[in-house]
């Protein structure tokens, strides 16, 4: 196993080998130059070599796997040849999407296999041969292997997104029992936000000398997301909302509770006074997820209230703030979810309601963070 960590070198999409055909539909992405993630993992990836890459969401690894991805497919209608696991139904259908977008001009259409929705549609999908390749969660992967609806046999390519994930949700019995299923002979590719242990034993157990890479700086969230919090007494949280939204001229803002109920009451709250607000957590089905992060995306909702379901690897454009509304439960949290702004180069604000009791928690976050995060005061009239 080499353990390198690479600086990012000057390329360019243009110097590696990709077809014209990707590279038109990079080109039609507006995509200049490869992020440093992409720099660094697609030459090893397009030519044939397992990686480890230590990425976290905002910084364009799907499509740093994606490109390779697309480029190792034979074209014959012979089966599942690339299959990528992805920890949750948001980045299976963000990961889908980014596929086919990079594929338009050699459409491939991955078929996207997630719980929370009926299994009959997808059966049918994977009964078509011309089905290579396909994105999706652990569990429901699971389910169609035991069900015999999915053979894996044929994988060449193999993805793990957002791994480290993965484990902390439980999946890593799931994604041992997938990956026993797809041959031995196949290139694997891991991204990874961090690398903990685990990875690094899942990484020696499903691996071949793989390279590992990492990029100097490319948290997306510490240069251009402006960081305030503002301390209150904890009853106060949603008149200091309500101020922070009005102060702001058409604000586009993810409001983050802890939990479901949390949420749901906030919404119904942020509604009743006019606001327009959406509701997101992991108690709706994947249609109505699906919908109201559309409706968000197109506008027609300029608040969206919900948990840390929607933390990661959501890449809404223009949202100018995101609040936590409830302290996040640690360091990796804050920073996945004021990553949800300033996204693509755009500035944002993120804003961290700290209600007396949280004070001390809050410091401890505040601490480890390698940027200042500054107090302001409300802008409060009421
Ligand atoms: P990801 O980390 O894969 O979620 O990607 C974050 C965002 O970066 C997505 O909106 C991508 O469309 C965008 N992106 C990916 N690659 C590039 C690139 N080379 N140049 C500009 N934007 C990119």
């Amino acid at each position: 196993m080499t353990d390198t960590i690479q600086e990012v070198q000057e390329t360019s999409f243009a110097t590696m080998p990709i077809s014209d055909k990707v590279q038109r539909a990079v080109a039609d992405q507006g995509w200049e130059v490869p992020t440093p993630i992409q720099a660094l993992a697609m030459p090893g990836l397009l030519d044939g070599d397992d990686v480890v890459g230590l990425a976290q969401t905002g910084s364009g690894k799907t499509a740093a796997f994606a490109i390779p991805l697309i480029e190792s497919l034979d074209g014959k209608p012979r089966g599942v040849q690339a299959l990528v696991l992805v920890p949750t139904r948001e980045l299976a259908s963000q990961a889908a999407t980014e596929i086919s977008s990079l594929s338009k001009y050699n459409p491939v259409r991955p078929v996207v296999l997630c719980g929370g929705v009926g299994i009959g549609p997808q059966i049918k999908a994977l009964k078509s041969r011309s089905t290579s390749v396909v994105v999706g969660t652990p569990g429901r992967i699971l389910d169609h292997l035991q069900r015999g609806t999915l053979r894996l046999n044929g994988v060449r390519y193999l993805v793990l997104d957002e791994a480290d994930r993965m484990l902390d949700m439980g999946f890593a019995p799931d994604v041992g029992r997938i990956l026993s299923h797809t041959p031995d002979e196949r290139q694997t590719a891991l991204f990874s936000a961090t690398m903990p242990g685990e990875i690094r034993g899942m990484v020696k157990r499903h691996m071949r000398s793989p390279r590992y890479l990492t990029v100097k700086s490319e948290a997306p969230t510490v240069d251009t997301v402006e960081q305030v919090y503002y301390r209150m007494d904890g009853r106060d949280k949603t008149r200091a909302l309500r101020a922070l939204i009005d102060a702001e001229k058409d604000p586009v803002a993810i409001v983050f509770r802890r939990t479901k109920h949390g949420a749901t009451k906030l919404h119904r709250q942020l509604e009743r006074e006019g606001y327009k607000a959406a509701l997101l957590h992991g108690g709706k089905s994947q249609s109505q997820r699906t919908k109201t992060l559309e409706g968000f995306s197109r506008g027609r909702t300029s608040i969206l209230v919900a948990t840390n379901v929607a933390s990661r690897g959501l890449d809404i454009p223009n949202v100018s703030h995101v609040v936590n509304y409830d302290l996040p439960e640690d360091t990796e949290t804050y920073v996945h979810r004021i990553g949800r702004t300033a996204r693509a180069g755009k500035e944002g604000v993120a804003v961290t309601l700290v209600g007396e009791a949280e004070v001390r928690d809050f410091e401890k976050i505040r601490r480890s963070l390698p940027v200042e995060v500054r107090q302001s005061k409300l802008p409060l009239s009421a």
